[in-house]
């Protein structure tokens, strides 16, 4: 089999994801990964995330790459490189894959120095909840994950993380499941229940700019609040495409986002909630003046009306009101 739904998955399952060009061809086949391999680089902590990605894919002078599907770098972003078998590990003598081996074997690397190297909490929990998304397309509970240590343990000590305390994260996130990806459905219901858009065209074309706008590199790190947050921005700036009162707040809106990625999204989401309530009352005021200009021209009209009617009519001296109505119409601004 090859993977080739991963960076969908990963990306459903709200992690930002990197496609290395010939992924889908990368790796080898026949492969029926059984079981999921927990690694770090090992690399030295001075060699940037850039160059170990590329070792993982590529492999060095003594392992041909790819050494792994797919490696998670310190900011959390995932990069896939391989839909097929890798050479990630050998065949194992101790934990649920003993006697396994690259056949049965998916591979994950991420980029640690396996020592002292802290792990960013951002990239940790990436790697849970990237694994989280492999683990429900292939229907595996978080047991099925193994740590390269617990799979040659003697011959590897990597990753330096608690394997039970990330089985237990990865266990989290699968049982709140399908409540992080939000459907084509779940995006309109929002669509409609923020800016009560019920019109079939219209909303099409709305959730085809929504679409757009919510970033391929999301960094979702935090809950499901901040998910619907961003989700959330992602319709405002919509709407700030389709209705020109709203631009008045995007640069707010754009703070806004930064709170999110910083991770307080439920103040964010009130605060979008009463934004929203803002830009309605922005165009409902904005009508109120167009009203109140279309009132006095009407005036403005009528009075000059009623001076022409007078001079018709010899109730008026004609030089006098001519100069009246030089006078009004240089000051008006639409003079009819
Ligand atoms: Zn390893």
């Amino acid at each position: 089999m090859r993977v080739l739904w991963l960076a969908t998955a990963l990306r459903e399952g709200g992690v930002p994801v990197v496609e290395h060009i010939g992924w889908r061809t990368r790796g080898w086949e026949p492969w029926a990964p059984q079981f999921g391999i927990v690694h770090a680089t090992a690399a030295p902590r001075t060699q940037s995330d850039e160059v170990q990605v590329r070792i993982v894919r590529d492999g060095h002078a003594t392992l041909a790459g790819p050494i792994a599907n797919a490696c998670v770098d310190r900011s959390g972003r995932w990069h896939v490189l391989a839909s097929g078998r890798c050479n990630t590990a050998l065949t194992g003598w101790a934990g649920p894959a003993a006697g396994l081996g690259n056949t049965n074997l998916l591979g994950v690397e991420a980029c640690n120095d396996n020592r002292t190297e802290p792990w960013p909490d951002v990239q940790y929990q990436a790697y849970a909840r990237g694994w989280a998304a492999i683990c429900r397309q292939l229907g595996w509970p978080a047991g099925r994950l193994v740590g390269h240590k617990e799979h040659q343990p003697g011959d590897k000590s990597d990753p330096t993380f608690a394997m039970d305390r990330f089985r237990s994260r990865v266990a989290q996130l699968l049982a709140e499941g399908d409540d992080m990806a939000l459907s084509d459905q779940d995006l309109d219901r929002i669509a409609v229940a923020v800016w009560g858009r019920t019109n079939p065209a219209t909303g099409r074309e709305y959730h085809e700019l929504v679409r757009g706008l919510v970033p391929v590199e999301s960094p979702v790190t935090g809950d499901k609040s901040t998910w619907q947050a961003q989700t959330k921005w992602a319709h405002l700036r919509a709407r700030q495409g389709l209705d020109a009162t709203l631009g008045q707040v995007v640069p707010r809106l754009d703070a806004l986002l930064s709170a999110v990625q910083g991770g307080d999204a439920a103040a964010v989401l009130a605060r979008l909630d009463e934004l929203s309530q803002l830009a309605a009352a922005d165009r409902r005021a904005h009508a109120d003046q167009l009203e109140a200009q279309l009132e006095a021209a009407a005036a403005e009209r009528a009075q000059l009306l009623e001076l022409v009617q007078k001079v018709a009519a010899g109730e008026a001296d004609a030089a006098a009101v001519v100069d009246e109505l030089g006078r009004r119409l240089a000051l008006s601004p639409e003079p009819a």
